[in-house]
């Protein structure tokens, strides 16, 4: 039985227990002892006396019959009197401990009397029963505390060990990480390796007087290798490596996640050299008042404890904090400053070259057919990380397995990047009019993108839908871009009124459908950042939109005015670029028939052989 199950029983124990109670306290008998029920004997109605009153009675031979419950405690009492108007009832009267006498008595004056002996069981079934209640809600209670590490996430928040750290800890770390591990994030890297040397020989570094930095702080998306870096340089130096996300100080008690730390770093200190990593490390260095939720004074005092321990090692001994967290703005000036988290290294997406590293590495160990261009794959990731890199190739080798192959080929790592890119494939649409027009469209795409001279090359069309679209055209773009020209944001608008043109052109202006809205929109956007971000329109190099498409401040001009402007030259450009598309499409009428009619029969076809058919028929006329 695990945990769980033996928490649901206990959780459906406790409300049993909860039921019980309040059904037993409805009946107005929480924990009684007194099984049998005098009431119920009343015949008339049940009405109470004292004991001194009942005596009275006695005496005065009002008395009829007397029923003893309880050990004696309780009786009801047969009478009637003038007082009560000489009718019998019954009256229920409570017997003072002591009063031993009372059987005498009755038998003194001679008065019909019977002992009601409270049933046998009742003494145990009590008892257990008095004692289960308390004890299942105090086991409850203890089993929460101790195992909502496992219903919350944090670990250790059992009252046994509060404030314990719940760092993960190795002595001799083996990673399994290794700087030859790491791809494509070179600076970072540098940085680390110079850390590595100064954890293997301090002396070289404090004998030239030079510091070595106490804090560093990884910076990056998600996915970019940071946690990796850290394993590495703990691996490489050979030295403890304490790993730990920021989330896990974050705790409901105050003082639970400053006292963590302090038991981290005094962990940390008994074992230097050492590397401490705090993953997530906004978690708790967040800006102290910034006030989001709750438990402010908690994070606060966390943070506090947090700088109170870094300022701690005066110079260092080798202890090295190494945060990482992709929301360096939200951070606490107060970490960043010397002496601190004094040192920030970026990880950012790798680009073309770092791709093809980072591909070489996670190819290492799979068995790759000659087929599989690695630089292939790399030009067709722009914005992948080095995880969703890893991702990739490690989807191929799944899909291989699922191919009952023995090598990844091409095939696999294709459809493992489709896959990843643009979503898991739908089935291909029936054939129909709506099939073809969707083929025009990409086909659309394909040709227009290849009679221009900026534009990248097609790496693939496919009717076959994924994520949101119907069909899709990819372009492999040579390499990643820092600057790109007028000509090319040109050719990319151009580009995607293709498949919107192509439709127009065959099918005639009232078929054409909303498969291009989404076209439209990207078209929309690349012109109008075209004016108002890169001065690439008639109105002139003016910024008129900054960063977060706020509008800048132009003197002289009403808004109005300015965003009228703004709409009509967007309007130019993209009609200048839509005439351009009709003019290749036109130009290329009977090659995108051709094309079509393959790709209604293949359903994909990848780059090489569209330009095999290509070359086949005219040499595209070169338009700009
Ligand atoms: P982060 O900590 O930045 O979110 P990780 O270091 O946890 O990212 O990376 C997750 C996985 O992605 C790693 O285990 C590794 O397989 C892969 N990876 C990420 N970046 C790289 C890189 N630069 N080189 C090689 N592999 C990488
Ligand atoms: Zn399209």
């Amino acid at each position: 039985m695990d945990r769980n199950t033996i928490q649901k029983i206990l959780i459906g124990l406790f409300l049993f227990a909860c039921i019980f109670i309040g059904i037993r306290a409805f009946d107005g008998n929480l924990f009684s002892q007194n099984q049998s029920k005098p009431e119920a004997n009343g015949n008339v109605s049940s009405s109470r006396m004292t004991y001194g009153r009942f005596l009275e009675y006695l005496e005065m031979g009002w008395v009829k019959q007397v029923d003893l419950y309880d050990n004696s405690r309780n009786a009801i009492v047969q009478a009637s009197s003038p007082e009560l108007g000489n009718r019998p009832q019954s009256i229920r009267v409570e017997i003072p401990v002591g009063a031993s006498q009372l059987i005498q008595k009755l038998k003194e004056y001679d008065i019909n009397f019977d002992a009601h002996p409270a049933p046998q069981k009742s003494i145990l079934i009590t008892i257990a029963s008095n004692l289960l209640l308390p004890l299942i809600f105090i086991g409850s209670l203890i089993f929460f505390f101790q195992n909502s590490d496992n219903l919350g996430g944090n670990a250790g928040s059992s009252p046994m060990n509060l404030g314990k750290s719940p760092a993960r800890f190795d002595q001799k770390p083996d990673t399994g990480i290794g700087f030859n591990d790491i791809a494509g994030i070179d600076e970072a890297k540098a940085e680390f390796e110079e850390i590595v040397s100064f954890l293997k020989e301090p002396e070289r570094y404090t004998l030239v007087g030079a510091k070595i930095p106490k804090g560093v702080l990884l910076v990056g998306p998600p996915g970019t290798g940071k946690t990796l870096l850290a394993k590495a340089i703990a691996s490489e130096a050979n030295v403890p490596f304490y790993s730990v996300a920021g989330s896990e100080f974050v705790e409901m008690f105050i003082g639970i996640g400053a006292a963590r730390i302090r038991d981290l770093f005094k962990k940390a200190s008994e074992n230097t050299p050492c590397i401490v990593f705090i993953d997530e490390i906004d978690a708790v260095g967040r800006e102290r008042g910034a006030g989001i939720g709750g438990g402010n004074d908690e994070r606060e005092q966390t943070l506090n404890q947090l700088l109170t321990e870094m300022d701690g090692f005066k110079e260092n001994k080798g202890v090295i904090v190494v945060g990482a967290t992709n929301r360096v703005d939200i951070l606490d000036a107060a970490l960043l400053r010397p002496g601190r988290f004094d040192r920030q290294i970026t990880v950012g997406l790798p680009d073309r070259l770092g791709r093809i590293g980072i591909l070489k590495v996670h190819a290492k160990n799979k068995p790759l057919s000659e087929d599989v261009s690695l630089v292939q794959i790399a030009n067709r990731t722009p914005g992948f990380s080095g995880a969703d890199l890893a991702n990739l190739l490690n989807e191929a080798a799944i899909l291989a397995t699922r191919y009952k192959k023995a090598i990844i080929t091409k095939n696999e790592v294709n459809e493992a990047a489709d896959r990843i890119i643009g979503g898991i494939a739908g089935s291909t649409m029936e054939d129909s009019k709506n099939k073809k027009l969707i083929a025009y469209h990409e086909v659309g795409h394909a040709i227009v993108g290849s009679a221009l001279d900026n534009h990248d090359a097609v790496e693939k069309i496919t009717l076959i839908p994924r994520g949101g679209a119907k069909g899709l055209t990819w372009f492999a773009p040579e390499e990643d871009q820092m600057l790109v020209s007028r000509s090319q944001l040109l050719a990319r608008i151009i580009t995607t009124l293709g498949g919107r043109v192509a439709e127009k052109v065959v099918f005639g202006e009232p078929e054409i459908t909303t498969g291009a809205s989404n076209d439209l929109q990207q078209v929309t956007n690349i012109a109008r950042q075209m004016v108002t971000r890169y001065g690439m329109s008639n109105i002139g190099p003016i910024a008129l939109e900054d960063d977060n498409n706020d509008q800048m401040f132009l003197g002289g001009e009403s808004n109005e005015a300015v965003a009228d402007r703004i709409d009509a030259e967007v309007c130019k450009i993209i009609n200048h670029c839509e005439q351009v598309a009709t003019e290749i499409i036109l130009d290329n009428r009977v090659i995108i028939d051709f094309v079509v009619e393959k790709l209604l029969d293949a359903e994909t076809i990848d780059g090489t052989e569209f330009r095999k058919i290509v070359r086949e028929y005219t040499l595209l006329p070169s338009k700009k």
